[in-house]
């Protein structure tokens, strides 16, 4: 992969249960469901807008056009991920509009599932496991399904139910071409070494502002035997859709709230029209700089995790609201940064001599979409591209009202992963005390100042660690995160409550990595997305190396495995050792000991453990994934018909919302 891969999904809080006292504005609110469906293994949840009313009604306006433009995307991201996901999309939602068919029947059940599944993946394979989706009834029962629904399609059938046909969206295997075992539709007629070979003949690597070549088109051999980019642009793939989110930005750039806003917004229409990435970059310059307005954005072919070769861009839409009390902290953080870095334990030469432009806010969700939605990261670092940040700096978020829903739909649940894997009382009671702020403060160091600590030497390449990359960053951020909760400085600093707070999250981090994330992986299987190898990595390499000193102790009662820390302070200076060698190992791009320590910690789990834990977690009748439903923005209008104020209309209808999607903002 050849850039930061920056976003991150700490689902961990996911699958912890907290009870902090939550802020005015956001608490649980006792006569409003937060899950509001649950199937195979998701939930679907609703989150609230908190700040909302408080916006003015031009603001309100330019967050509703900006959530039109984002919802525009959707059927992007959906070609994006396999060029059949559309194809089978249109079927299931014309059989789920079909009047006539039995609804009752147990087969019709099981496809309800799978049509909820594929919806939530946006497309036939799962959303975090790659693996294509089945459904669990029977083909014939399918084939009358479509009949029913007078879809006369002879190959749909074979695409839903081959298990040999795009197996995955994302090839994990180890052998092979993963550019043409994969699904996605980023490649097409050719093969991993031609992608190569094309973009070592097209990048300069002198460079000092390389475009993020390969962003936003596809790759695909001709007739001719060349290979070349088709683009994603106005009058290129995707130009439907392309058209109406520019169409919405436009909209949204006439009541902007300030004229950087307005600039970003010109560049970001004109970067569509033409797919000109310099252009892109124009942009998010721009988009960097303004930390002043209240409504932000994402949108365009941002994170490239979905591509085997890490440079296509996923098509993502996200807007959001500054939430101003809970944004006071990062911004203690940001401030304080340089002292951040000045004090690492990483070697003195791998430190950053001016740490800058690190911006950090806590923000509210106010629509999900594209590559966010359902599922969706709880904290967000973009700009993407090494340079960008470098020179003009990077924007780093965490979610709160996405954060908050997850804790209080937990909550609705009676019970919890927190006290089946938690070792004693202490541990429950300390994590319902401090886990929930313990948590967003290691998110928040891992996003502000994390991923924007220490420098390659001069001469290292940004994508030396090759495939490797992700899970190296991700861990150089959370270890700089788990060294710092624990540091006196954060409650002199006013971050931290209480200096014995940080153990909630130690105690979460060490849980989740050894044990509760592994519920998430099918058995028989490695563990293979970045972030938890990331964690995996750095929970059983401190067992390991702590181990003469008892400072993680595994225990056994009645059958089941626990992990109890026995010496906070060791397992502190633990992490800063391994942060020490990761970043050493990225400053000196030493790919054969990040591999090493990848291949040895992160990748393998225990198999009797692995068992245990799955079998532990499913006796808790709880889902490992969670998405979300979007509030519909509603503008209300006037006697006289102009709008006079634009409302959150909270559905508690999952499919609801995705037939309505399907109609509403369909565009290929
Ligand atoms: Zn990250």
């Amino acid at each position: 992969m050849n850039r930061f891969l920056t976003m991150t999904l700490i689902t961990g809080a996911a699958l912890t249960i907290a009870a902090c006292s939550p802020k005015e504005g956001d608490a649980p609110k006792e006569d409003f469901t937060y899950t509001i469906d649950a199937f195979a293994d998701l939930k679907v949840m609703r989150y609230r807008i908190p700040g909302w009313e408080s916006l003015s009604l031009q603001q309100k306006e330019y967050a509703y056009h900006l959530a039109e433009a984002a919802k525009y995307g959707r059927d992007i991201l959906w070609d994006q991920n396999c060029k059949e996901n559309l194809r089978v999309r249109h079927a299931l939602e014309a059989i789920l509009e079909c009047d006539g068919i039995d609804t009752q029947t147990p087969d019709y059940q099981e496809f309800l599932t799978y049509a909820k599944r594929v919806f939530f993946s946006n497309g036939i394979h799962h959303h975090y496991a790659e693996d294509k989706i089945f459904p669990a009834c029977p083909r014939e029962y399918f084939a009358s399904l479509l009949e029913a629904a007078d879809i006369q399609d002879e190959q749909l059938l074979e695409i839903i139910y081959n298990p040999e046909i795009y197996p995955q969206r994302r090839s994990t295997a180890s052998g092979g071409d993963i550019v043409r075992q994969s699904a996605v539709n980023f490649y097409e007629g050719v093969g991993r070494e031609e992608v190569e070979r094309y973009y070592s003949g097209i990048v300069d690597p002198r460079d000092p502002e390389p475009i993020s070549y390969g962003l936003n088109t596809k790759v695909v051999k001709g007739a001719d035997g060349k290979v070349r980019e088709l683009p994603w642009k106005v009058g290129g793939i995707y130009s439907p859709a392309l058209e109406k989110i520019c169409e919405q930005l436009e909209k949204a750039r006439a009541v902007a709230e300030n004229d950087i806003q307005k600039r970003a917004l010109g560049l970001l229409i004109d970067y569509y029209r033409t797919g000109d990435l310099r252009t892109w970059d124009a942009f998010n310059i721009e988009w960097v700089k303004d930390t002043i307005g209240t409504v932000d954005f994402i949108n365009g072919f941002v994170e490239d995790y979905n591509d085997p070769l890490g440079r296509k861009g996923s098509w993502e839409g996200y807007v959001n609201i500054k939430d101003f009390e809970a944004s006071a902290r990062t911004e203690t953080l940001s401030a304080n940064a340089q002292w951040f870095e000045d004090h690492s334990p990483v070697d003195p030469r791998f430190r950053k001599k001016t740490v800058k432009g690190v911006s950090a806010k806590v923000i509210n969700a106010v629509c999900l979409a594209g590559d966010s939605y359902p599922s969706t990261p709880i904290g967000i670092n973009l700009p993407n591209a090494d340079w960008i940040r470098k020179e003009h700096g990077s924007k780093s978020v965490t979610i709160a009202n996405i954060t908050h829903t997850y804790d209080y739909a937990a909550r609705e649940m009676p019970t919890s992963t927190l006290a089946e894997f938690a070792w004693d009382e202490k541990e429950i009671a300390r994590a319902k005390k401090w886990g929930t702020v313990a948590d967003e403060i290691h998110t928040d160091l891992h996003e502000c100042l994390g991923h924007g600590s220490g420098q390659l030497l001069p001469g290292v390449s940004t994508t030396a660690m090759g495939e490797y990359a992700s899970a190296l960053e991700e861990a150089r951020a959370d270890l700089f995160g788990l060294y710092y909760t624990a540091d006196p400085k954060m409650v002199e600093l006013g971050i931290m409550p209480d200096p014995e707070a940080y153990k909630a999250e130690y105690d979460n981090y060490i849980r989740n990595g050894l044990l509760v994330q592994f519920t998430r992986v099918e058995l028989g299987r490695p563990n293979t997305e970045a972030h938890m190898q990331n964690r995996q990595l750095i929970a059983s390499w401190c067992l390991e190396q702590g181990a003469a000193d008892k400072v993680i102790v595994k225990k056994v009662r009645n059958g089941k495995t626990y992990f109890v820390i026995k010496d906070y302070q060791k397992l502190r200076a633990l992490f800063a050792r391994l942060l020490a060698e990761i970043q050493r190992i990225k400053s000196e791009g030493d790919y054969e000991a990040g591999k090493a320590l990848i291949e040895q910690y992160a990748v393998h789990i225990d198999p009797d453990l692995h068992k245990e834990v799955k079998e532990r977690y499913e006796a808790l009748h709880l889902k490992p994934y969670g998405g979300f439903v979007n509030p519909e923005i509603q503008p209300v209008l006037g006697p006289d018909g102009t709008v006079t104020d634009y409302v959150p209309v909270y559905t508690d209808d999952y499919l609801g919302q995705m037939l309505l999607y399907g109609k509403k903002y369909k565009t290929l």
